[in-house]
């Protein structure tokens, strides 16, 4: 039995009516084209959320928001199959992902492609097996302010895993808003949460919008999307970053995958009440 929760947002400052969004199913989800792509939600970790990552949110909005059931959150990572092609968005910290890579038949060095949003353990962990490459036939993308920042960081975990890929890396420059890396397959800079966090728009007609961590707490951010969390870098520039995420999700009639999206890894199609104002998201619950 597919339960959904359907959240109609219009808390925000101006708000008019609020509808509901369209409703889909898991299953058309799962199957979901992207042009010629399917896309599948690899869930590493499923719990509780926390709302004390919110900075400086009242005790009593918090409640406000708070769904049935509490504020869910999860690890996700997302893998997208073109022909014979497999592509992974970010690895998660890699408690399940061979297992979950597996059950749709891919092994590891079947994996070409890898797409980073940003460099924290939770999107990156999943590269390395035994410290060593888990995907050795993959090219793996970030953006170059992304490297660049965590190189000068000198975080242990990336300086590891840009040793075991040194040959695989593609560092790649978004000069304006986005860049087309493959065919279908866009960049598009979404700084804040780190400073070279990246979201990948897909698909020509049908599109997915993977928007990496732009929020970790979707009731309450879709709410409220000025609210950042603890682990954004730059707390402000988080904040514009998830408002013209928003926007640009609804501009490209795009679903939207999320790195912390509970439930499938989905929210479907936003519908905007007012424009940037007011919208209505959705997320699919077993
Ligand atoms: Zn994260």
């Amino acid at each position: 039995m597919i339960k959904k929760i359907i959240f109609t947002i219009c808390a925000v400052a101006v708000f008019a009516a609020c509808s509901l969004a369209n409703k889909k199913e898991k299953t058309e989800q799962q199957q979901n084209p992207i042009g010629e792509y399917k896309i599948f939600v690899l869930n590493d970790v499923a719990r509780e959320g926390n709302p004390d990552i919110l900075i400086a949110v009242a005790a009593d909005t918090v409640e406000k928001y708070r769904p049935e059931g509490g504020y869910l959150s999860a690890i996700n990572a997302f893998l997208v199959q073109r022909g014979d092609s497999n592509i992974l968005f970010d690895t998660g910290i890699g408690q399940k992902l061979v297992e979950n890579l597996n059950t749709y038949g891919v092994a590891p060095e079947n994996v070409h492609t890898i797409f980073i949003t940003h460099c924290h353990g939770d999107h990156i962990g999943g590269l390395l097996a035994n410290d060593k490459a888990l995907f050795i036939n993959a090219k793996l993308y970030i953006n170059r302010i992304e490297y660049d920042y965590w190189l000068k960081e000198q975080n242990a975990l990336f300086l590891k895993v840009i040793d075991r890929y040194k040959t695989q890396l593609e560092i790649f420059d978004i000069q304006e808003a986005e860049k087309t890396l493959l065919p279908d397959i866009q960049a598009v800079a979404a700084y804040g949460h780190t400073p070279g966090h990246t979201m990948y728009l897909l698909g020509n007609s049908a599109k997915t919008l993977i928007w990496g961590d732009i929020m970790h707490l979707l009731p309450i951010q879709f709410a409220h999307p000025e609210y950042s969390v603890t682990y954004d870098v730059n707390p402000e520039e988080a904040a514009l970053t998830r408002f013209k995420a928003i926007t640009y999700a609804i501009k490209n009639d795009a679903q939207i995958a999320g790195m912390h999206i509970p439930n499938s890894g989905f929210v479907g199609k936003l519908k905007a009440i007012q424009p940037e104002k007011s919208w209505t998201f959705e997320y699919l619950e077993k």
